[in-house]
C-alpha cells in the first residue's frame, strides 16, 4: 500500500511493471452526506482483491486499488482531486492559493495526507499505463429501484457544467420605493431559477438533462430593504453534449432578458464547463457479459451524477458497475443500499474485472 504524490491512496497486488488494472472510487463524501456513495466501490474494490488473494488467482497484470483524494467539491472549484491529478488534467500550478475550508493551503493538506504537492505530477499516468479502470457506484438514481434489479451497466457519465450569476439592481426602502421604480436583484433572480427549470425539462435536453439553481447569495438579505443584488450558482447536466451547449446557450439568453426588462446589470461566467463522458464499448461489454455470466439481466443506463471514472476517461478504458439505491436518494443522510446488493454488485465487479484482464491479455 502507498500514497502517490496526490494523496491518492493506492493498493496493490501483483508484481512490478508500468501497465496496471485497476479499481477504485472515492471514501470522501458531501456535507451531511451519506455512507454509500464512493465508499461502496473501494470497499468492493477491496473485497474483490481479497477474494483473488484467497482463491489463489492470478491475473495477468497487476492490480491496483484506488481511493481517489477528495472526489466531492470540497474545494471551490477545484475538485475532485486525486482522479484528475492521475489523468494529467490537474496540475501543481492549478493549486495558486487554494485553500481548503479549514483555512490550510491545499498544498500543505495534500503533503498532510502523505502527498507530494510540490510534485503531484509525479501521480499522472499516462494513456496505455492502466489497462482498464473498473469502478463499483450506487446509482444515485430510482431506475435500477423501480425496475427490481439490483445491477446496472453504466453507458456514460453526464457532464456537469457550472455558471456563477450576478444580477445587481438597487437597494431600497421596502416601503417607500414605489412598485414601478424598484430594480429587484432578486424578483429577476427568482425568474432566473423558474427559467433554469423550464430549459432543463425542455424536449430537447433528453431525458438526462437536469438543471438546478442551488446557492443564492442576497444582498443586503433584510427584512425591509429590495434586495440589490444576488450572486447564484446555475448547473446543468447531460449525457449529451449538444444538449448541454444549448442548455448553456438558453441560460445566457435568458439571463440577459430578464436583467434587459428589469433593468438590472448582469455578469454570468462558466466557470466548469465539461464535456459528457461515454465508456467504451468493450468495457461495458466486460459488465455486460459479468452480468451474463452471473445470472444478472444486463441493464444499461447512463449516470446523470460525475464519477472518478469520468476523470480517468482520458488516460483509462473505464467501465461502471451500478446497484440499487434506496429511492435513489445521495448526498444525504438516508443514502442506502442493502449488504446483498454490495455484495451482488462486487461479484460482478470481480467478474468483469476477469473479462478486463482476458482482453488485455490477448491485446
Ligand atoms: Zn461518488
Amino acid at each position: 500500500m502507498r500514497v502517490d504524490a496526490a494523496a491518492n491512496l493506492i493498493g496493490r497486488r501483483g508484481g512490478p511493471g508500468g501497465r496496471v488494472l485497476m479499481l477504485g472510487s472515492h471514501t470522501d463524501t458531501v456535507e451531511a452526506g451519506g455512507r454509500f456513495d464512493g465508499i461502496v466501490g473501494v470497499v468492493g474494490a477491496l473485497e474483490v482483491a481479497r477474494c483473488l488473494n484467497e482463491a489463489g488467482v492470478e491475473l495477468s497484470l497487476p492490480l491496483e486499488v484506488v481511493d481517489f483524494l477528495c472526489e466531492e467539491p470540497t474545494i471551490v472549484n477545484l475538485s475532485p482531486l486525486g482522479s484528475r491529478i492521475m489523468a494529467g488534467n490537474l496540475t501543481g500550478e492549478h493549486f495558486g492559493g487554494a485553500v481548503t475550508p479549514f483555512g490550510d493551503a491545499l498544498t500543505d493538506a495534500i503533503d498532510a495526507l502523505g502527498g507530494d504537492s510540490a510534485n503531484v505530477e509525479a501521480a499522472r499516468r499516462s494513456l496505455g499505463e492502466i489497462a482498464g479502470y473498473l469502478e463499483l457506484h450506487i446509482e444515485q438514481g430510482v431506475v435500477l429501484e423501480r425496475e427490481s434489479l439490483a445491477i446496472g451497466v453504466v453507458t456514460s457519465i453526464a457532464a456537469p457544467c457550472r455558471a456563477r450569476v450576478s444580477l445587481t439592481g438597487v437597494a431600497d426602502h421596502a416601503g417607500a420605493t414605489p412598485m414601478n421604480e424598484r430594480r429587484d436583484g432578486l424578483a429577476g433572480a427568482a425568474e432566473l431559477v423558474l427559467a433554469v427549470e423550464r430549459i432543463a425539462r425542455a424536449p430537447d435536453m433528453i431525458e438526462e438533462g437536469v438543471g438546478t439553481v442551488g446557492w443564492l447569495s442576497v444582498s443586503p438579505n433584510m427584512v425591509n430593504v429590495i434586495p440589490g443584488r444576488v450572486d447564484l450558482t446555475v448547473e446543468v447536466r447531460s449525457t449529451d453534449a449538444e444538449a448541454l451547449a444549448i442548455a448553456r446557450r438558453s441560460v445566457d439568453e435568458e439571463l440577459r432578458a430578464i436583467a434587459d426588462r428589469r433593468g438590472l446589470e448582469h455578469t454570468v461566467e462558466w466557470q466548469h464547463v465539461e464535456r459528457p463522458v461515454p465508456l467504451p464499448e468493450h468495457m461495458q461489454g466486460a459488465v455486460a457479459q459479468a452480468c451474463e455470466d452471473l445470472g444478472f439481466p444486463v441493464r444499461r443506463l447512463p449516470s446523470r451524477a460525475s464519477h472518478d471514472a469520468a476523470r480517468l476517461a482520458p488516460v483509462a478504458p473505464a467501465g461502471m458497475v451500478f446497484i440499487r439505491c434506496k429511492e435513489g436518494r445521495s448526498h444525504c443522510p438516508e443514502e442506502w443500499a442493502d449488504l446483498d446488493d454490495i455484495v451482488q454488485g462486487a461479484r460482478v465487479l470481480g467478474q468483469a474485472l476477469f473479462r478486463v484482464d482476458e482482453m488485455a491479455r490477448n491485446a
